[in-house]
């Protein structure tokens, strides 16, 4: 029988138990990425904190079928692509591909489907249809086409929004601040489908109203009801998206339904920089290759994004990167003094874990509302009493589940990095070690004066390379 995962819950706000409406496999959506630019650490955090919830749920007993959609259509891919001449899909591939590399080194586990917008018109286009029929959607003269909020008195649940609140001007409309300045019934009502407009170039579709392409919103909803139902468990991303995003959502596909459409709503609180919002112009948004240049492994930085809780905010510095280095060390170190055998996440999830095993505390915190904290607290406190463990195996299988739960590759143990070498050193060997794939060895030989200078020595491997501190 599979364990209860409990996570809070954005639309009763309260903390709930998971609960998959088939008694078996929890179905969850998750929005996924507007692919037009690298990711940056903040959308890994929502992503890091969904994936320890899909671990979780995994080793707790529970099947899972995990949906999280690709945004390749919308204003700034339009945009952008035509800037750099290149087809909509030629210009998402790339930056898909580069998503998908740094999902994999931060051990994200990939989607079990992962459906693209554009390739998904004819379901959109089905779904204004429904709407339409059912009078929650619109016609404007220029071929757009609104949902009418209307019609639909729920709308506000979920963020709870009054009506009221929803003046004219607010921006109910789509990702981007989008001025649509096309006739509508209601200002708050919000686009289904956009007419064609000039600047769309070839990146238009035919519909039965005319030409044009989904509004950002509708993707959601007609793919996660295509994977998964027109009732599912579980839905996630980011608070930023609660609103507009999810109440769209619901709106749009409740109407269509008549149903329930997402169980459990699961909204990850966003990642701030040396405590302020992450912005290009501020110079404080950094992508997974920004910290690997500057020397810090993916699992550092996962470390980072995992160690607070998802719903509280969660500060992130250079130092904690640091700190992250330093706990990663320490939990490789202890783990080798318990029973090391390889065990595959697979083969975990067929383990149980009784109430005596030392990780047993940590285990209940990740299961109550993904503690992460709590559950690196208790793993620490445990780990200090390894030689009083009678049974060193089952103490080495707790140890596992907590480690794999985070989704957490430990470095190895005797690795001679320290946990200490100071940002500017790293910063000058990663600068180093690129210099030196470029070939310009007048920069390499810099790079290592500066080094010795600073007291540390670079030892270089095939793919890699170590730092040791000169005595
Ligand atoms: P986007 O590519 O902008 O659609 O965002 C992808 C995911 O990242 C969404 O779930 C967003 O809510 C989430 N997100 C955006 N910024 C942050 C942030 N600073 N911290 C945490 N999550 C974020
Ligand atoms: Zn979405």
């Amino acid at each position: 029988m599979p364990q209860d995962v409990h996570v809070y819950d954005t639309m009763t706000r309260s903390v709930k138990a998971v609960q998959p409406l088939d008694g078996k496999t929890v179905r969850f959506y998750c929005c996924g990425p507007t692919v037009y630019g690298p990711a940056h650490i903040g959308n890994f955090r929502t992503f890091v904190s969904q994936d320890i919830l899909r671990r979780t749920l995994e080793l707790a007993g529970w099947e899972t079928k995990h949906v999280r959609n690709v945004t390749d259509v919308d204003d700034k891919t339009i945009r952008q692509s035509q800037t750099q001449g290149k087809t909509l899909k030629e210009f998402t591939d790339y930056w898909l591909k580069l998503f998908r590399d740094d999902c994999a080194a931060l051990n994200l586990l990939p989607p079990h489907v992962e459906p693209s917008a554009v390739e998904h018109i004819p379901q959109q286009v089905n779904l204004i249809e429904t709407l339409m029929a059912k009078q929650h959607a619109y016609r404007t003269d220029d071929g757009s086409v609104y949902f009418r909020i209307d019609s639909f008195p729920e709308y506000g649940r979920l963020s709870r929004v009054k009506e009221r609140e929803l003046a004219p001007g607010t921006n109910s409309g789509g990702k981007a601040n989008l001025s649509d300045e096309y006739e509508r019934e209601s200002l708050a009502d919000f686009a289904l489908w956009k007419a064609r407009k000039p600047e769309d170039g070839a990146n238009v579709w035919c519909a039965p109203w005319g030409e044009g392409r989904p509004g950002w919103h509708l993707e959601c909803s007609c793919m996660s009801m295509q994977y998964l139902g027109e009732s599912f468990d579980l839905h996630g991303g980011g608070v930023d998206l609660i609103f507009p995003h999810h109440e769209n959502e619901i709106a749009q596909s409740e109407a269509a339904t008549g149903k329930v459409f997402a169980k459990h709503w699961f909204h990850t609180t966003h990642l701030l920089v040396e405590n302020r919002k992450m912005s290009k112009s501020d110079g404080n948004l950094f992508t997974l290759q920004d910290l690997k240049d500057k020397g810090f492994t993916p699992m550092e930085v996962r470390y980072v994004l995992l160690a607070g809780k998802y719903s509280q905010p969660l500060n992130f510095t250079i130092d904690s990167l640091n700190a992250a280095r330093a706990a990663l060390k320490k939990l490789a170190k202890a783990a080798s003094s318990l029973a090391p055998k390889e065990i595959t996440f697979e083969q975990l999830k067929q383990q149980t874990l009784t109430a005596d095993n030392p990780f047993h505390a940590a285990w209940e915190a990740l299961k109550n509302d993904l503690n992460v904290s709590e559950a690196l607290g208790q793993t620490f406190v445990a780990l200090k009493d390894t030689d009083k463990f009678s049974d060193k195996t089952a103490a080495w299988l707790g140890f596992q589940r907590i480690i794999q739960a985070l989704g957490l590759i430990l470095p190895d143990a005797n690795d001679e990095v320290t946990a200490d070498v100071p940002a500017e050193v790293r910063e000058v060997a990663a600068k180093r070690w690129e210099a030196k794939k470029a070939r310009d060895w007048k920069l390499a030989d810099e790079c290592r004066a500066k080094l010795s200078e600073l007291g540390w020595a670079m030892q270089d491997a095939k793919d890699d390379y170590k730092l040791t501190k000169l005595n």
